[in-house]
């Protein structure tokens, strides 16, 4: 399959090892599927229902461990009545298994035999998981300080954890410096993850009766959730499936958001530093796809909201009370929705990632004493 550059258009072929364009600008799949939408409706549910949607030479043996079909819950919380998609009812507890049954799915019919991925957690988990699903060595570089069930996932799965000082973004530049000789399965710029993030619009289109909800809020780290949404109902709108798109909305923690700021126009990537968060899931200083995400947010009618860290822990503690066990990640979005447009009637959120993850964490912050934690 052809990868394109986002930036300069040059293309070159999923089978090189190129996990970036040679400008350095992250790569896209030239990938347009078209399929009837009806046809999947009777199918079992999972990822793989859409099979004709996704990325792979043969559909029929992916690398699946029944992701994706995750409930959709209308639920008051906050005083607001919302659609929660509970993303965390997933094989690691996390959405990313969504992009990584397809991207470790090619892998194998590229004939990979080891990959390297750098993650805050989930991500790592996640590809960690999927690649002893799938027969593929494994390495996954995390923060020094990552949550212990995470890490603890990513080595009961047989992968080799390596811990990196220094914080994420730090973590992300030693992945890169191994990417050239070891496949990097990015879950933010292996283009192939996002083809499977993007079942997430394809479920909820299903679920609500054919129509997308009119905004979602997404917990905005590298964005691999909230691009790949915009990938799914964009192939939607395109083959005449829904008439519009919705409003894709970012939830960032204040003081790690350099989306925020840039939506605003106040820094550059490269002059944006940023302080401590207990949102370890979207501890992100240098996006990746940046301007791609921005500029889908900016179509869809979205914007990218910051929240500070005490109203974090007021929306934990509003889910965990009233029964949405998830990480303190997952809390931003809602924390987000107070300061929305309340003329959206049907506004969605991913519950993106599971108290599981870090239960002392969650336990305490849900009773209103604050953890420490690192940016980086
Ligand atoms: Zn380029």
């Amino acid at each position: 399959m052809n990868l394109v550059c986002t930036e300069c258009g040059e293309s070159c072929n999923d089978s090189s090892s190129a996990w970036r364009c040679r400008c350095g600008a992250p790569l896209d799949l030239d990938f347009h599927p078209i399929y009837d939408f009806g046809c999947f409706a009777g199918r079992e549910p999972g990822i793989w229902r859409y099979r004709e949607a996704l990325p792979v030479e043969d559909p029929s043996a992916p690398v699946t461990l029944g992701e994706g079909g995750t409930p959709l819950i209308e639920s008051k919380i906050l005083g607001r009545r919302l659609l929660l998609k509970l993303e965390y009812i997933s094989p690691t507890g996390s959405f990313k298994d969504r992009g990584a049954s397809v991207l470790i799915s090619r892998a194998r019919e590229l004939g990979i035999e080891r990959v390297i991925e750098d993650s805050s957690g989930n991500a790592g988990a996640s590809i960690a998981t999927y690649c002893a699903a799938a027969g593929i060595a494994c390495e996954i570089l995390v923060p020094e300080g990552t949550s212990p069930g995470k890490t603890a996932q990513i080595e009961a799965a047989g992968a080799k954890l390596v811990r990196i000082p220094g914080g994420r973004e730090a973590t992300a530049d030693a992945a890169r410096k191994r990417a050239d000789k070891v496949f990097y399965a990015s879950h933010y710029w292996n283009p192939f993850f996002f083809h499977g993030t993007k079942t997430f619009a394809f479920e909820l289109v299903e679920q609500l009766g054919g129509r997308p909800p009119e905004a979602i809020v997404f917990p905005l780290g590298h964005g691999s959730l909230l691009y790949g949404t915009y990938i799914g109902f964009s192939e939607l709108k395109r083959l005449g499936v829904i008439n519009t798109l919705p409003a894709l909305i970012g939830a960032q923690a204040a003081a790690c958001s350099p989306f925020h700021h840039l939506h605003r126009g106040e820094v550059t990537l490269d002059s944006f530093t940023a302080g401590d968060t207990i949102a370890e899931g979207i501890r992100v200083t240098k996006p990746a796809r940046a301007g791609q995400i921005l500029r889908a947010i900016k179509e869809t009618g979205g914007l990218v909201v910051a929240v500070d860290e005490e109203e974090i822990i007021e929306a934990l503690a509003a889910l965990t009370s009233s029964g949405f066990f998830v990480e303190p990640t997952s809390a931003v979005p809602l924390a987000a929705v107070k300061k929305l447009d309340s003329a959206w009637e049907s506004v969605a959120i991913p519950l993106t990632g599971g108290g599981l993850k870090a239960p002392e964490i969650v336990a305490r912050l849900a009773k209103g004493i604050t953890g420490n934690s690192n940016c980086g």
